[in-house]
């Protein structure tokens, strides 16, 4: 019996169920590192504009505390139950082992649309939120950060509530600040910034010169929209983006810096251009050099596999590709992957840098944020395409197979209770 379920939450299931196999972890020391350790479900009611009352469901899921505190992004959804949840503090865990972070994974979210609440209803909710976490959250215990609907600024509304309860400016309590409420420089740009780099770095493997070269992007929110730049920086041309509203498509290639104006002055990629306007159902299967899934779980299933036509497929989403597609993507070599948990791991890293300038009052310049970055995610590549071509493995299973062995060996030397 569990309190989780769900589709994404039996993805990261069957996920762990095959690198357990191929690391031949025995039956009863499995539960022991997939099971959250914790889950905390709340109730934040909120005063809306209209004078009524909501109440709103949010969770928080611990999933291991061996490695240190737990770290995790806050989802603003109206998907969000807490099998997603566990699903994604799950993917943290493994995300931040494989990467060499001091961190278990943990995740939170609210049920809520944003788009149909209004900017006053979402601080209520935010902070309403935060202070519901209080007794189970601290910046030695579990450490949050943005995720899908939430953004600095909710990061901002967390520190302060959570920093009035304790009387002092607590800014570690969170990450993905602005960096004028102690954030970090490049913060923002890491986790886009760190999928344009590793796709870059595959396209070196497979001898694409990005001059030229084609990308389309899934999502055009924080990660989408800076992979795409940075990707267009490189050289690359953008030749399609989608977003909850629509796709735009140009062969030519999109102008992403008018298009990120566009998308933060109107919330969305909407009205940029009737001409452009495409199929959002047809974005991800078009021919290009690198696709970035950057939006939602669960998008490239077995049929998309089958049909997508990139060389490389860059996961800045949590879990886009879903266990039947991986078994398509075991047999079409020809498409390097560059799983999730290593592709999109440049935003927790620069999150951890910002933790760890916060604890310390001491500031670094943007240089020194993104030449730590690539350095950590330039390790974390070699060693998991490294153990992908000794193990003759799939890449993700290399990488997980790297963040499941590294829990593991703490949880055997630590002892039963974290
Ligand atoms: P965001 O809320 O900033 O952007 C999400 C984007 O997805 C928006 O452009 C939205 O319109 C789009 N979208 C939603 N539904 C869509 C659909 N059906 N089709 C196409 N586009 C759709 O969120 P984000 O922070 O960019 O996160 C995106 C993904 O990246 C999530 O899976 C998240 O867990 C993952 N991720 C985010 C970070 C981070 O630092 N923000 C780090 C690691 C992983």
């Amino acid at each position: 019996m569990t309190v989780y379920s769900g589709p994404v939450f039996d993805m990261a299931v069957d996920q762990f169920n095959v690198i357990a196999d191929h690391l031949e972890i025995p039956c009863d020391e499995r539960e022991r590192i997939l099971q959250p350790k914790r889950a905390i479900t709340v109730s934040c009611p909120i005063h809306r504009d209209d004078g009524t009352i909501s109440v709103f469901e949010g969770y928080r899921v611990q999933h291991l505390l061996t490695m240190g505190p737990t770290k995790g992004g806050t989802r603003f959804a109206p998907t969000v139950d807490i099998g997603e949840v566990a699903a994604l503090a799950i993917w943290m865990s493994w995300k931040c082992a494989l990467v060499g972070l001091p961190y278990g994974g943990a995740k939170g979210g609210v049920n809520v649309d944003v788009s149909q609440i209004s900017k006053r209803e979402l601080e209520a909710l935010s902070r309403r939120y935060m202070q519901e976490m209080i007794p189970f959250v601290g910046p030695r215990t579990d450490v949050m950060a943005p995720d899908m609907g939430t953004n600095e600024q909710v990061m901002a509304w967390f520190m302060d509530t959570y920093s009035m309860y304790q009387g002092q400016t607590v800014t570690e309590i969170v990450t993905g600040k602005p960096v004028f409420s102690g954030g970090t420089l490049g913060r923002r740009e890491a986790t886009g910034r760190g999928v344009a780099h590793l796709a870059r770095r595959v396209m070196d493997v497979l001898g694409i010169k990005p001059v030229g070269a084609t990308a389309v992007i899934q999502g055009f929110g924080n990660v989408g929209s800076y992979a795409a730049l940075v990707l267009h920086q490189l050289g690359l041309k953008v030749i399609a983006v989608s977003d909850h509203t629509g796709a735009l498509h140009d062969a030519k290639g999109l102008d992403i810096p008018a298009l990120m104006k566009h998308a933060s002055t109107h919330g969305s990629i909407a009205g940029f251009s009737n001409e452009l306007t495409f199929d959002p159902a047809e974005v991800l299967t078009l021919a290009c050099d690198v696709l970035v899934p950057a939006a939602l779980e669960r998008t490239i299933d077995g049929g998309v596999a089958e049909n997508l036509k990139c060389r490389v497929l860059a996961e800045g989403a949590n879990g886009p590709t879903t266990p039947e597609a991986d078994r398509v993507l075991e047999k079409r070599k020809e498409i390097f992957l560059i799983p999730d948990i290593l592709c999109n791991s440049g935003g927790v890293v620069v999150s951890y840098f910002e933790w760890v300038q916060d604890l310390q009052q001491l500031f670094w310049e943007e240089e020194e944020v993104m030449r730590r970055e690539y350095q950590i995610l330039d390790r974390a590549f070699d060693h998991m395409l490294a153990r992908s071509r000794a193990d003759r493995i799939p890449h993700r299973t290399a990488a997980m197979a790297i963040g499941v062995e590294k829990v593991r060996a703490a949880k055997a030397t630590r002892g039963l209770f974290p």
